[in-house]
Parts: structure tokens; C-alpha cells; sequence
């Protein structure tokens, strides 16, 4: 697609109020494919403004009519999906299969799935002598990564319409394309102006701009610990309300009656997906001392197959910080079984497919998130070792149990201080809720869950 050299504002592409730009960089090749404006401080008051002016006809929208532009949404994205993977794989470096299934395909399910919800959900609900209704809760701020470009801003905007809500985008530097792309959809789609508004630029100027103005009344945020900090300490200093999805470094617990082969193999699969660059990825994979040079040894070979089946990381700094983790590693005790810190390639920022043996939990490796193909194998002595090791990050965002016997891991899985737990390698869903215990966040996305985080309530008596 052709870059907009504006803004998308009040329902048109309008002029930036500077004149920065950011370049926009293929990963795989390191070759400049496009240009975006960098939104100052003005940009954002002004599609501030156009949302706040949009808020009041959007917000008394019957919900089925909202409902009906989410449809068209979806529909368009369908229509479009060619388009959105040839742009994310231009853009983030990921695999164009990859793009077509996850990075367009989840989009499309979790946008269809709240025109539902915005059609079937009691906006209004009677509880005694009250009848308590359930209102937006205003002008949103969106601020999303480029990891999963198109997802993270679906799964903001989606419910965030759904409720009655007027949204400000500011999508990550290195993935504008995919958020312009998703503002002509937005147009296409019939969605009245000022109801979504785009604001590209830098995290510091056009991101921090929006976290802090006055006009919005919820922060959603998702990205690093360090930045999810300060919105979080803004948006309390300003009473306001924030969601945070932050980091993560989930474990995958594999319980000796498990089926060895296959835990192992779809655990390696579930980090390497995307380059590693996913905040639930099953980072840590904990077997038990008999089974654990086995364990070591599939591994190993499984990150090895992957060769040249991954895409770059994003940039050329993301690299530089996955390979120092690597080379921490190493000078940190544990043993390298697979990959190293050495670049595979002479273009493009890759890093190889890298597995780590012997880590134990005090290591770098086994509490930062890294962002990377990099997993770390520890090694537990009984049941009770495997769920402190699990619950010892600061972390909570995801993670997976394997057993031979369902229950048993269910079992186990109840004792994690975790937000999500995929049982013996249970498939995605979006309707289920994603968000963090302890430091990986604040809130839940997706499904019925995720709407109500738009909404405040109001009761009346009578
Ligand atoms: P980041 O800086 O937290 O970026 C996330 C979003 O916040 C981007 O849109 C970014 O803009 C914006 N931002 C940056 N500084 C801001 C500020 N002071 N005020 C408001 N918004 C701000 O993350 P990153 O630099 O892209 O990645 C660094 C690390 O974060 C990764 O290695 C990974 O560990 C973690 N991460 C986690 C997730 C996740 O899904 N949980 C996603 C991405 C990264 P810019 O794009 O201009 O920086
Ligand atoms: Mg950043």
C-alpha cells in the first residue's frame, strides 16, 4: 500500500501540523519502504477534539447499528486481508504465511466477535429497585506495539466502538502502515468521522501527548513494563482509568506423565512463532530432572529445523538487545544448545532460533523478557519446585500445562499466578480474556471481558 502523508482525523487524511517524518523499514532487508508524518503534540489535541466532539452522537448510537458497523468492519478487513499481510510482512519481517493466518486472520475473528457482542449485550440490566445502565466511558487513548501490529489495535478499537466509545490511535513507529491500512478500512466501513482518529508518530512526543491530555478518559496501552509504568502513574495522578498488557515470561510446564515429544516440540514452536516476539510466549520450559536431557535433546533439534523459517526481529535495536541476552546467557552459566548471539544473516535484523540448557532461576535469561527466538530449559525436582519456579517472575500473563491426565494439569494449572494456561496445547481463542496477574498488566482484552473495560455504569432507582 501507498503511505498517507497525513493524518486520519475527524472521518479525512488531514495535513500533520509538522513536518518530521519517520521512515518505515523493511526488517528482512533493511531497505526503506515508506514515509509516515510524526505527529506533534497539535495532532493529537486536534484528533483529541474530533473525538470528543464525535463522543455524544456515537455514544447514543443504538448498539445494533454499532453493531452493524463492526460487521462491515470485518467484512472489509476479509475483503482486504491480501493487503494487510503483504503490509505487516513489509513492515514487522514476519513470514507471509504467519501474516495471512495470525496477524490477518485474528483481526478478522476478534472484530466479528464484537459486532456480535455489541448486538447481544444487556447495555441495561435490572437489579432490585435499580435499573443499572452500562455507558461508554468515553474518549479512549490507544497506544499499541508492532508486534502483533493489526491484533493489538482490533482488540482496542473493536470493543471500544462496541461500547459507544470515541478512540485516538497511536500506533508504534515501526509499524504505521498497518494502522493507516486500518484507517481506510474504518472509513470503508461506514464508521462515522471523529468516531476513530489516527495520530502517527514517536513514543515520547504523540504517544505521551495522548496518554496525558485531559480529553481522554481511558489509557490503553500495550507494550513494555517500563513505559506501561509511567502511563499507569500519569493516568492515577489524573484519575483516570488505564488498561495495561505488558510484558510477560510464561512457563511451560511439562508434568512427567505428559507426552514428552510432543510438549516439547509445540513448546519450541510456540516461541519461535513470530520471531519470539509475542508477550505470551511459553519462554520458560520446565521439565523434570529424569526426563530433562531429553527433553534438551528434542529441543534442541527442533529449534535446529527451524534454520531459516523465521523472520527478522523488527529492528536493528530489538536485535542488538535479544543477542546481548544471549551473550548474558552464556557468560551466566547456562549452556547454549542451540542458535548463539552470532547475526545468521549479513541483511536484515535476524537472530537464530536459540535454546538454552541448565538455566536456572535466578539467571537474566530466566526472569527479563526477552522478545526473542530464545527459550530457557530449568529443570524441577517435584510438583511443588515446578509451580514456585513457574510463579517466580515478576511476571503473569500466560502459560501451559501438560500431563497425561487432563486433571492433573487443570490442577495445576488453578495454582498458577497466571492469566491464561493452555492445557496440554488448547488452541487460541479470542473470546476468552488476555490480560496479566501481577506486573504483566492491568485489565483483560477480548470477548465479553474486554468490552466491559469501555463501560462505566450508572444505576437509577426507583
Ligand atoms: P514500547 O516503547 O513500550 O512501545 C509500545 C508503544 O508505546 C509504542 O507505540 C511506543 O511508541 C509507545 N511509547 C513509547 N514511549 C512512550 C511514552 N513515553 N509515552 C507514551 N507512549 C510511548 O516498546 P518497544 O520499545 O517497542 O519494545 C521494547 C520492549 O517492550 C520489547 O523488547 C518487549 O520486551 C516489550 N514489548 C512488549 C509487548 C507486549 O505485547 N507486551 C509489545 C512490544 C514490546 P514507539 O513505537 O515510537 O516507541
Ligand atoms: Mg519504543
Amino acid at each position: 500500500m501507498k503511505a498517507h502523508d497525513g493524518m486520519y482525523i475527524d472521518g479525512a487524511w488531514r495535513d500533520a501540523d509538522g513536518r518530521d517524518t519517520i521512515d518505515v523499514v523493511n526488517p528482512a532487508d533493511e531497505q526503506v519502504i515508506g514515509r509516515v508524518p510524526a505527529g506533534t503534540a497539535l495532532d493529537v489535541d486536534t484528533a483529541v477534539r474530533a473525538a470528543r466532539a464525535a463522543l455524544p452522537g456515537w455514544a447514543a448510537t443504538p448498539p445494533a447499528e454499532r453493531a452493524a458497523r463492526l460487521a462491515a468492519l470485518r467484512d472489509v478487513l476479509v475483503a482486504r486481508k491480501d493487503e494487510i499481510a503483504g503490509t505487516v510482512t513489509a513492515e514487522l519481517g514476519s513470514p507471509l504465511k504467519f501474516s495471512q493466518a495470525v496477524h490477518a486472520g485474528a483481526p478478522i475473528a476478534v472484530a466479528g466477535s464484537y459486532a456480535e457482542l455489541a448486538a447481544t449485550y444487556a447495555f441495561e440490566e435490572k437489579v432490585g429497585n435499580s435499573v443499572v445502565h452500562h455507558e461508554p466511558i468515553g474518549v479512549v487513548g490507544a497506544i499499541t506495539p508492532w508486534n502483533y501490529p493489526l491484533h493489538q489495535i482490533v482488540a482496542k478499537v473493536a470493543p471500544a466502538l462496541a461500547a459507544g466509545c470515541t478512540v485516538v490511535l497511536k500506533p508504534a513507529e515501526d509499524t504505521p502502515l498497518t494502522a493507516q491500512l486500518f484507517a481506510e478500512v474504518v472509513h470503508e466501513a461506514g464508521v462515522p468521522a471523529g468516531v476513530f482518529n489516527l495520530v502517527t508518530g514517536l513514543g515520547p512526543v504523540a504517544g505521551q501527548a495522548l496518554a496525558e491530555h485531559p480529553g481522554v478518559d481511558l489509557v490503553s496501552f500495550t507494550g513494555s513494563t517500563a513505559v506501561g509504568r509511567r502511563i499507569g502513574a500519569a493516568a492515577g495522578a489524573a484519575v483516570k482509568r488505564v488498561a495495561l498488557e505488558l510484558g510477560g515470561k510464561s512457563a511451560n510446564v511439562i508434568l512427567p506423565s505428559a507426552d514428552l515429544a510432543k510438549a516439547v516440540n509445540v513448546g519450541v514452536a510456540n516461541v519461535m512463532s513470530n520471531s519470539g516476539q509475542t508477550c505470551s510466549a511459553w519462554t520458560r520450559m520446565l521439565v523434570h530432572r529424569d526426563q530433562y536431557d531429553e527433553a534438551v535433546e528434542l529441543a534442541a533439534e527442533a529449534a535446529a529445523k527451524y534454520g531459516d523459517r523465521i523472520g527478522p526481529l523488527v529492528n536493528a535495536k530489538q536485535q542488538e538487545r535479544v543477542r546481548g541476552y544471549i551473550d548474558k546467557g552464556v557468560a551466566e552459566g547456562a549452556r547454549l544448545v542451540a542458535g548463539g548471539p552470532e547475526a545468521p544473516r549479513e541483511r536484515g535484523y535476524y537472530v537464530s532460533p536459540t535454546v538454552f540448557a541448565d538455566v536456572t532461576e535466578g539467571m537474566t535469561i530466566a526472569q527479563e523478557e526477552i522478545f526473542g527466538p530464545v527459550l530457557s530449559i530449568l529443570r524441577y525436582d517435584d510438583e511443588d519446585d515446578a509451580l514456585r519456579i513457574a510463579n517466580g517472575t515478576v511476571y503473569g500473563l500466560a502459560g501451559a500445562v501438560w500431563a497425561g491426565d487432563e486433571a492433573e494439569a487443570v490442577a495445576f494449572a488453578r495454582r498458577m499466578d497466571t492469566g491464561q494456561v493452555d492445557i496440554n496445547g488448547g488452541r487460541f481463542n479470542p473470546l476468552a480474556p488476555f490480560g496479566g496477574y501481577k506486573q504483566s498488566g492491568v485489565g483483560r482484552e477480548l470477548g465479553l471481558h474486554g468490552l466491559t473495560e469501555y463501560l462505566q455504569t450508572k444505576s437509577l432507582q426507583f
